[in-house]
Order: C-alpha cells, then structure tokens, then sequence
C-alpha cells in the first residue's frame, strides 16, 4: 500500500521518546523527560495577548503564502542587521516551523542523485528530508575533532555528485557552536564548489559566553546568493507549539519555496503570525534574557552533575541546552542480568527502570551517546541526572 520513499524513512526518535515519557506520565509514574527539545517555560504574556488581540480581530482568514507583510518586515529588518547583509521583505519566508523551512530548502534545492553533505552527529530531521528530496546525505563525522566540523575532512567529502551541505550552530544535539575559522573555511569550500548552504541556526540567541554564534553570511557576504538561513520563534521565544519558523534566501529560491509551501501547507497559522511579531517587539527583550540566564543556571547544574556520573565524558556545551555524554564505556554491561548491547538499549533501560527519558545517540547518528535536554525545571535536572548516576552505579 505504502510508496516506496516511505521505506528509507523512519519516524522521528525524538517524538517518540518524547510520547513514551508523556504516557509514563500519564499513568502516575514521575518520569523525568530529558527527551523533549523545548523549554517548560510558557509563552510571554506579550506574546500570548497579540495573539488573544488577533483573534478578537478576526485574523482568521488565509494570508499570503509566505507569511503577512509586516512580519516578513520585521524579520527581513532582523536578518538584515545580524548578516549585515541588506535582506528584503521578500527575501524572508514564513513557515510552520523550521522544519517546514528546512524541508522547503531540501525540496526546492537537491534533485534525485545529487549528494549533500552532513556534518555527524546532526539534528535527526536533517537527513529524512535529504532521502524525501530523493538526494543522498553524506555524513561527515565530527567526534574525532570535539565535533567541530574539519575543513580537510569536508574537502575530501566533496565529489562531483555534491550540491550542498546543512550546517546547524549552535549545534542539537552536541551543544557545539562552530568557530569563525570553520565557518569561513566552509563559505571558501562552498564558493569554490558551487554548492549551497543550509545554515540552521534555531538556536542563535541561545549562546554562553564567551562563545559568539558566527552567521555564514555575516562572515562571508558573497555567501547570501547560496545560502538558506533558516531560524525559529520555537526556542528563543518559548513557542515550539505556535509553530512559527522563517527562512531567508535568493530570490529564486524564495519564489521555489513560495510555489512548493502553496501547495503543501499555504500560510503558516494566521494567529500564530501575529504573535511572532509581537516576538520580535523590544518588549520581549526581558523575556529572552531570562530565557538565557533560565539556562545558563541549568546548565551548570547539568554540567556539575554529568561529571559526577562514572565512566561518562561530556563535552561541555557552548549553546543551545543539550548535553550529549559519552557512554560508550556502559556499554556492554548489565542491568539487573540484561545487558545494555547499545544505546537504543541504555535509553530503553533508563526510561523504564530509572524514569528517566533520554534520546538514544543512534537518532542523531551516533552509538556511543545520549542526549539530554536541559531545558527542564532545575530540581528535574538535579533528580534526572542523580537518578542516572544511580542507574549507572547499580550495573553490574
Ligand atoms: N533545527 C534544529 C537544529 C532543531 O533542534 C529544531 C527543533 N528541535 C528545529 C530545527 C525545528 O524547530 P521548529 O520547532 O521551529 O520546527
């Protein structure tokens, strides 16, 4: 019954960690969910109140595909100031998401049989959209070099086959933000191959000092005519639900992208839009500083307390709020007689017996991790990661 593309994708581990920890929940068990990529702050109430003004203004109807004139404004306004770059109006899309973002630049960008590179460990969606586009992800692993990508590991990566690469920093889910020198070397290899650049950079305002985000075109200013900058409303603004995402980029592309989103989804929702701009009003500026202060406290705490686990390592974070330990020595040995073979496994076993949801390294390409979300109340991250330790205490 089924097509064939639907063979070569598999559902998002991430939901799914994320609803087996919900329905643990739901049956009375205190699970910690280290699983979900949001905060557990609620939206700020500027925010909330253009929405609740929008409805009350019978903002209801379909807008123009890419989003309503006054948001693509403003975000076009936004981009233009952290590229440096200018950016019109038109140059700036609005989707569902991100992800609809991400998946519009793969459909519109990469045929059938070209290839595209992707740095490992990546963000889990980032190759199924790549396979959807009928084009083949080809990964460059990062782990060897403290996951920051290598100029001459990513050179040799290029074949004639290549038409682009999707580039995320600061980086989900090893917390990774990529260098100046990376980034420079990348837009020289992009120039000099004629590939395109999806640049994902959700977690942009989310950054600890003395670490800076690098925008690729900001860097590289050639770099604006075959880059895809995608960015979210989910993470800075504490809106994952709202689904809003935007996308800047050429002209054409924006036209491609335009026809495709019209016929996939239209607008993104109309209500939503307009709390999104509402998002972007300096009112909000506050709200973002607490965010950011929210998780820098976490992360401490989250940091002090890995170390304390046995036989894991863990590459500090630089941005966004995930850890993304080593567990590769757990592996092999046992919990209560059943051996813990790989990290689908480990993840399994943590959930069930030390209710605590992780996301299992192998959705993110790599079996020798986990990821934890930090973006969860401090007492979760203490009693999360205490109850890991424990866990890793008692194998035999
Ligand atoms: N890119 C990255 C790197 C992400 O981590 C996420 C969310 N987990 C997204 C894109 C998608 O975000 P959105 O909610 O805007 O679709």
């Amino acid at each position: 019954m089924l097509a064939e593309r639907m063979n070569r994708l598999s559902g998002s581990q991430t939901s799914g960690m994320r609803n087996k920890a919900k329905q643990l929940r739901e049956r009375g068990i205190d699970v910690v969910n280290f699983a979900a990529g949001e905060l557990d702050l609620p939206t700020s109430p500027a925010i909330k109140q253009a929405a609740r003004e929008a409805i009350d203004a019978d903002r209801t109807q379909y807008t123009d595909t890419m989003g309503i004139r006054p948001l693509r404004e403003k975000l076009a306004e936004r981009v233009s100031r952290s590229t440096g770059v200018a950016y019109s109006a038109e140059e700036v899309g609005v989707t569902a998401g991100a992800k609809q973002a991400l998946y519009n630049a793969a459909m519109v960008l990469f045929d059938p049989g070209c290839e595209v590179i992707i740095p490992a460990p990546y963000w889990v969606t980032f190759p199924a959209q790549v396979i959807l586009a009928g084009a083949t992800p080809v990964f460059l692993p990062t782990e060897h070099h403290h996951f920051q990508i290598d100029l001459a590991e990513l050179a040799g990566r290029i074949t004639s086959r290549t038409r682009g690469l999707i580039l995320n920093t600061p980086h989900n889910p090893t917390g990774v933000v990529s260098d100046r020198p990376t980034i420079e070397g990348i837009a020289a290899l992009a120039l000099k191959h004629d590939l395109t650049v999806i640049f994902d950079e959700c977690y942009e305002q989310l950054v600890y000092p003395p670490h800076t985000h690098q925008n690729i075109v900001k860097l590289v200013p050639e770099m604006k005519g075959r880059t895809v900058l995608v960015n979210s409303f989910s993470k800075t603004y504490c809106m994952t639900g709202w689904r809003v995402g935007f996308l800047s980029a050429p002209k054409e592309v924006m036209k491609a992208v335009a026809n495709l989103q019209g016929h996939v989804t239209s607008n993104p929702s109309n209500l939503a839009q307009y709390g999104a701009l509402a998002a972007l009003d300096a009112i909000n500026d506050p709200f973002v500083d607490n965010v950011r202060e929210v998780l820098r406290t976490r992360r401490e705490c989250a940091l002090q307390l890995v170390q304390q686990i046995p036989h894991v390592q863990c590459t500090i974070p630089q941005g966004a709020f995930y850890l993304f330990p080593d567990v590769s020595q757990i592996l092999g040995r046992s919990h209560k007689g059943r051996p813990i073979a790989n990290v689908d496994t480990l993840a399994e076993l943590l959930l069930e017996e030390a209710h605590v949801a992780v996301v299992a390294g192998s959705a993110f390409g790599s079996d020798r991790h986990i990821r934890i979300s930090y973006a969860v109340a401090t007492k979760d991250v203490e009693q999360g990661l205490i109850r890991i330790r424990q866990f890793v205490e008692g194998l035999e």
